[in-house]
């Protein structure tokens, strides 16, 4: 829709200006510093930054209802870079120009309710947040979309040119960088790192198929974020991991998107959300936080934070209850087909740290709950929602997991609601649906598969008949038609099916 055929009391907030007063803000020292250079890290004690807007009472002024109307009228929108993230774009990036934005699509992914044999087996009214429909096909593109654009704004203003991006990677982060980075070439190039046989062959595509330059590199994803850390301190290029805060702040808009498909009422919502760096659910805390301190949500929703107990270093630490007793102890991983969470020293764990306890004190009780799921559990869920209509890839079947066992544990209450995040889209992760399918999973992933869920081609080549079509060998009419009539009714037999009268 036009700007002018908006409402009047609209029009004026329609379009955003640019404002706010962003800095980087370390979570252990305190100390704040300017955004003109790219940070990742303290400069002083080396801790890892949020973004915070430090004029950000400004949004206090305008009352909850009055953004609440704001955001459903932009939906109505038709200005591109509005499109996505930067709907919110005062919570999301208000330093950006709307013409320094980088829009692919990201953002705004659907919200598909479970059918009704899918929630009577889990137990509670449930839905997934299929993630798997943005650009790359992963949440990762979210923060992408928001550190791009952020580094095409720079190299806007002359601050910086000729940006190499280097990420490492689970499979998702480096198909998200190589794709946005693409798109803005020849500004910016990009380079990614990937534990050698730890991605998914589909995951290894995509950044090969952006022209990325991709480097496999031996050991697991922990082993590789070490590398591209000595990178970043010791050479001039732009890291893209989540330790990049700007990669935060544009995934907090999961948050925004949920607040407004349930159109603001969050009362009795919970979120399930895998963990693997913990950007994710720091991006999710934070995003709530905020919509709850403007007045736009009145209440914040629970959030259950899932691993797999082959990886899964968040939950062990909240096993202690006693938060001063609480010490981080990174774990080693074991193979997960939750792959793109597989990570034993989560970057952004301070950030968790920080925001759990902010939250839980915001909500003046125990908001924020963390579960941990057999690999067993997570595919047979996968498969089961797969079954049900869903899209969901390996780390959404934790998702679900992470539900089950947070009803079984007494988290989520009979009246709440559930939004599980299927992080990816399935397709990524089908070779764990072949592996357990065809009963192939190496020992070290502890998955038997069960009978019911098996699947596999049938190849029907009726014996009877001599010869049938091949590519660029059509049979003659008369054998073609042989052909047809023995295979269909071939089917029908296997299938059982009755014949028309
Ligand atoms: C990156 C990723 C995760 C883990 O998210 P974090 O932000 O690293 O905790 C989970 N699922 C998928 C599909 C991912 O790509
Ligand atoms: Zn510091």
């Amino acid at each position: 829709m036009k700007v002018e055929k908006f409402p009047g009391r609209i029009q004026p907030y329609l379009l955003p200006k640019v404002d706010g007063e962003i800095v980087y803000r370390c979570l252990l020292c305190n100390k704040e510093f300017d955004i003109k250079k790219l940070l990742y890290t303290c400069p002083v004690c080396g801790s890892v930054l949020l973004l915070e807007d430090k004029a950000a009472d400004r949004l206090k002024k305008i009352p909850g209802a009055v953004w609440r109307d704001l955001f459903d009228y932009r939906k109505m929108l038709n200005v591109r870079a509005m499109r996505g993230i930067y709907r919110y774009h005062e919570f999301i990036g208000p330093i950006l120009p709307l013409d320094s934005i980088v829009y692919l699509g990201e953002g705004d992914t659907p919200v598909i309710e479970a059918n009704g044999l899918l929630q009577n087996k889990v137990g509670r009214k449930f839905y997934f947040k299929n993630d798997g429909q943005n650009p790359s096909a992963s949440f990762k593109d979210r923060g992408m979309a928001s550190a791009l654009s952020y580094i095409n704004y720079l190299i806007g203003t002359g601050s910086v040119s000729e940006i190499l991006a280097v990420c490492a990677s689970t499979g998702d982060t480096s198909a998200s960088a190589a794709l946005y980075a693409s798109y803005l070439q020849p500004k910016i190039k990009s380079a990614v790192l990937l534990p050698h046989k730890k991605v998914t062959p589909q995951q290894l595509a995509q950044p090969l198929g952006s022209g990325a330059a991709v480097f496999e590199i031996p050991g697991v994803f922990d082993d590789c974020m070490k590398v591209v850390e000595a990178l970043s301190e010791n050479y001039n290029v732009a890291l893209l991991n989540s330790k990049n805060a700007w990669r935060i702040l544009g995934q907090e808009s999961y948050s925004y998107e949920i607040a407004q498909q349930f159109d603001y009422d969050i009362d009795n919502k919970a979120l399930v959300v895998p963990i693997g760096n913990a950007g994710n659910i720091t991006a999710i805390i934070s995003g709530f936080l905020k919509f709850f301190e403007t007045g736009i949500i009145t209440t914040l929703p629970k959030i259950i934070g899932v691993q797999s107990v082959h990886a899964d270093p968040v939950f062990r630490y909240y096993l202690e209850p006693d938060s001063k007793k609480r010490v981080f102890e990174p774990v080693t991983v074991r193979p997960s087909v939750a792959q793109a969470a597989m990570i034993g020293n989560p970057v952004s764990m301070p950030r968790v740290i920080h925001l759990v306890k902010k939250y839980n004190e915001t909500a003046r009780e125990q908001r924020v709950f963390f579960v941990d799921v057999t690999e067993q559990s997570i595919m047979d869920w996968q498969l089961t929602a797969n079954r049900n209509g869903h899209i969901v890839c390996t780390q959404g079947g934790e998702s679900l997991a992470g539900l089950v066992e947070a009803i079984a544990d007494g988290i989520v209450e009979k009246n709440e609601e559930v939004i599980c995040d299927s992080t990816a889209h399935a397709l990524k992760f089908s070779g764990f649906q072949e592996m357990y399918f065809e009963d192939r999973f190496p020992e070290g992933y502890e998955i038997r598969p069960k009978r019911e869920f098996r699947n596999t081609p049938r190849l029907v080549r009726p014996k009877v008949l001599k010869e049938v079509p091949e590519p660029g060998k059509p049979l003659p009419p008369k054998q073609f038609e042989e052909f047809v009539r023995i295979t269909s009714e071939e089917i029908a037999s296997i299938l059982d099916l009755k014949k028309k009268h």
